[in-house]
């Protein structure tokens, strides 16, 4: 049975991240996942994840039973379900963080941070936090889906991220220290490098790292970014998996064509999906959802510009142009035979199959592509059984075609 050995190590430091934001030595700051985790760190706070949370409560199919009651409040139950489950559970005072982490629950924050990079949800999502702890949110609103971003976005960029300073200045009792930024965010750098060779990994044609995997192991890079732990972490996994490709050891070796996805991942159905594609030898290698933390154009040496164009410039952020061509690459890089598109019923700012992009993309391609609809964690979204039928038929036509063409 296949096995990437470092997931304990993973599993451990997960559960000491957790353990850190209960023990009351430092402040807490919420943050979006593609926020200003590295500022938020040069200040000492410990930073928490909502959407991290979100995630948990998709994979561990608890989201169901927390959505009705933001419902009940007034949050609509076709809108980002990171959103509503995590908003219903905190009504309810649950979370699966109290039977996985034994947490009393979620850490209560001293000051929230967003970044609308990814979507205008996440603002509303953490004010409804900052109205309840009546506590002190900053943000950051770049101008979104551009084909190319200038400098003059990133002036723009820099100066909400300087704005946030006072704030947290006066929050964490700290004063700004450049020097101290500049170490977190090479340690992020250092990080988030790491993490991009460990996702190039599976460039190798017997790939030593499925996209369901990888979203297990992206946990510290969303939650971790910017300390020594989360480096340390991706060092390890690296040499672990780069041993694996000099043993010719992938995790699916028998693999007849390699698949993409787009779009984030259906969290409560990951291992159901992992083995429908594994039983129908298809190898899905790459995605959107896995790179998105990796921010290559981060700069010790420059930490502000490096810092707003970094965040500015990732995927879902961009133009569909911009998107394409991302897309083309790692097709290439990755050796795709066909792409399949998630169209994620409560996440509009994740999916690309709405608007023609899989018809385009194919056309100028020749990689075929399948959309398939579900959702991040609200199952109500997600039909099993026609999505087995849509992928067995699509993956069977990929594989005849490189039979016969
Ligand atoms: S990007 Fe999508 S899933 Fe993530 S917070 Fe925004 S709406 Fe929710």
């Amino acid at each position: 049975m296949y096995k990437i050995d470092a997931t304990d190590n993973m599993k451990e430091l997960m559960g000491s991240y957790f353990k850190s934001l209960e023990a009351g030595n430092k402040k807490i700051a919420w943050c979006t996942s593609v926020g200003p985790a590295e500022l938020l760190r040069s200040f000492g706070f410990e930073v928490y994840f909502p959407e991290n949370h979100g995630a948990l409560l998709g994979a561990t199919r608890t989201a169901m039973e927390f959505i009705p009651e933001a419902v009940k409040c007034g949050y609509s139950g076709h809108v980002c379900s990171y959103t509503t489950s995590d908003i219903g559970a905190f009504l309810k005072n649950e979370t699966p963080l109290q039977k996985h982490y034994d947490m009393k629950g979620v850490p209560k924050p001293d000051i929230i941070a967003y970044n609308t990079n990814q979507c205008r949800e996440v603002e509303d999502w953490f004010t409804f936090y900052a109205d309840h702890f009546e506590c002190p949110i900053v943000g950051i609103q770049p101008p979104r889906h551009l084909d190319e971003v200038s400098q003059d976005e990133v002036d723009l960029v820099v100066k909400q991220f300087k704005k946030m300073i006072p704030t947290c200045e006066e929050v964490s009792g700290q004063k700004f220290d450049l020097a101290k930024l500049k170490s977190v965010l090479k340690l992020s750098k250092e990080a988030t490098l790491l993490w991009q060779q460990v996702l190039k990994t599976s460039t190798a044609m017997n790939a030593p790292i499925s996209f369901f995997d990888g979203t297990i192991h992206m946990g510290p890079i969303v939650v971790l970014r910017g300390t020594q732990e989360a480096k340390d972490y991706y060092s390890l996994l690296l040499d672990e998996l780069q041993e694996k490709i000099k043993n010719n050891e992938g995790f699916l070796p028998q693999a007849k064509c390699r698949i993409f996805w787009e779009g984030m991942p259906i969290w409560g159905k990951l291992r159901m999906m992992s083995d429908l594609f594994s039983q129908n030898e298809a190898a899905v290698v790459a995605s959107t959802y896995c790179s998105s933390w990796v921010f290559d154009k981060f700069d010790e040496d420059d930490p502000w510009n490096s810092m707003a164009r970094a965040y500015t410039e990732i995927f879902i952020n961009r133009s569909e142009k911009v998107k394409m061509q991302m897309l083309r690459d790692w097709f290439e890089e990755y050796s795709i035979d066909g792409i399949v598109y998630h169209d994620t019923k409560t996440c509009f700012n994740n999916s690309n199959a709405k608007f023609g992009m899989p018809q385009r993309l194919s056309d100028q391609t020749g990689v075929p592509s399948l959309i398939i609809e579900g959702d991040l964690c609200d199952l109500r979204f997600f039909s099993e059984g026609q999505s087995i039928t849509k992928i067995e038929t699509f993956v069977e036509q990929i594989q005849d075609s490189k039979v016969f063409g």
